[in-house]
């Protein structure tokens, strides 16, 4: 068991390194980030900030030289950085998980290979894959490639066999999945710490609303029903298990208008739509990032109160500056700001959580607040309603 004030280290320095960096400074650790940009919003804060390539082997020598365990904020780290760190310190989650969570063909594969419920796919390595799998696929479907895709990038829609070969030549015929489009009732997640004894603790089902494929809010609990819920959380303990997983893991799921639970994919990190558990949970998902890497038990999931979790996209700021004032006037609405200096369109900027008796009440005081800091909303047209 490593235990403060040992070094631990993280591959990414974005908001989910930060906000780690956070849990762990909190607890009595160092922490060492590894990032090439000088304005990684973890390096800024952290004990120290190696500003190197992800395969930069003198950075990496002198991490696994400090470090005590290392994790990542993102899985699109290099199989071989993980793999040559693993030989020296322990790594966590192992290189075996990341790489299965990281490519779509390995993931839905795996999940599918375990006897859960995906979405009809095909893999596609070439062009030749493509028609048999449009033949056997209910039409629409969405071309997604294996790899590198975040946030609805690297999808595209198709009706028949011609459009699939244009959407394969647009993806430059990288390797993806062609995959039936479902109706969707409702998007839902469930994040998971498991320890290095495979003690598992499992937080609340969160229902998550993206908006032009980005995460727009999670709301805790999500509206199903307990034994929806239920299986979900033991769907995704299964899929840890099998992968004799040690970290946070994130699994999130589609409710299909017919009442099906499909898995869609996992993410071997925290995860964006585990943010509320900072303000709402005993134990946030950034502190369960760091108990299981130092092979201490996970700490308990218990919610502490109904939450809505709302992205703050840079969008935002290009209206103006946002009237934080007024978001800072709600008693149960927590402000994250991840230190970002230039905001794009649809940059992760931050977060906000409210918290409220019920999930309904919350969600009522998160839209309020996301009118309110509007900078292009009248003043008059905020009230608070105490
Ligand atoms: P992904 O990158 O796979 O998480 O997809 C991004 C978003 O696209 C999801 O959150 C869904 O809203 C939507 N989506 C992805 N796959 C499907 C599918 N098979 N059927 C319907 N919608 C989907």
């Amino acid at each position: 068991m490593i235990v403060p004030v040992a070094t631990l280290g993280v591959l990414g320095g974005g908001q989910l390194g930060r906000m780690f960096t956070l849990a762990a400074h909190r607890m009595g650790y160092r922490v060492w980030v590894l990032d090439p940009d000088p304005a990684s919003p973890a390096g800024s804060m952290a004990d120290r900030h190696l500003q190197a390539a992800y395969d930069d082997t003198a950075a990496l020598e002198e991490m696994a030289e400090a470090c005590a365990a290392i994790t990542t904020e993102f899985e699109n780290v290099p199989a071989e950085t993980l793999e040559f760190l693993e030989s020296r310190v322990p790594v966590r989650p192992g290189s075996k998980a990341v790489a299965i969570a990281r490519d779509r063909i390995l993931e839905k594969t795996f999940i599918r290979d375990l006897g859960l419920p995906t979405a009809a796919f095909f893999a596609i390595n070439s062009a030749a894959d493509l028609a048999p799998a449009c033949e056997a696929l209910t039409m629409p479907a969405l071309l997604k490639t294996s790899q590198f895709g975040y946030d609805g990038k690297g999808q595209i829609g198709v009706d028949n066999l011609e459009q699939a070969r244009l959407a394969f030549a647009d993806l430059n015929e990288v390797p993806c999945v062609l995959e039936e489009c479902v109706l969707l009732d409702h998007e839902l997640s469930v994040i998971l710490a498991r320890g290095v004894g495979g003690h598992t603790e499992v937080y609340p089902i969160g229902e998550n609303v993206h908006v032009n494929g980005i995460l727009d809010t999670t709301r805790v609990p999500g509206r199903v029903p307990d034994e929806v819920a239920q299986q979900a959380r033991d769907m995704a303990a299964k899929l840890a298990a099998a992968m004799d997983y040690v970290g946070v893991l994130a699994v999130e799921f589609f409710i299909t208008e017919d009442g099906r639970l499909l898995i869609n994919e996992m993410a071997p990190r925290p995860h964006n739509s585990g943010h509320y558990t900072i303000d709402a949970c005993l134990t946030s998902q950034f502190e369960q990032q760091v108990r299981t890497m130092c092979g201490l038990p996970p700490g308990s999931t218990r919610l502490l109160s109904p939450a809505v979790m709302v992205n703050l996209l840079g969008n935002l700021w290009l209206k103006g500056t946002p009237r934080w004032q007024y978001l800072l006037a709600e008693g149960h609405t927590c402000l994250h700001l991840y230190g970002k200096e230039e905001a794009r369109e649809g940059r992760k900027m931050g977060h906000y959580t409210s918290l409220a008796e019920d999930p309904k009440q919350a969600m009522l005081i998160a839209e309020r607040v996301r009118a309110a800091i509007d900078p292009a909303a009248p003043d008059d047209e905020y009230e608070r309603d105490d």
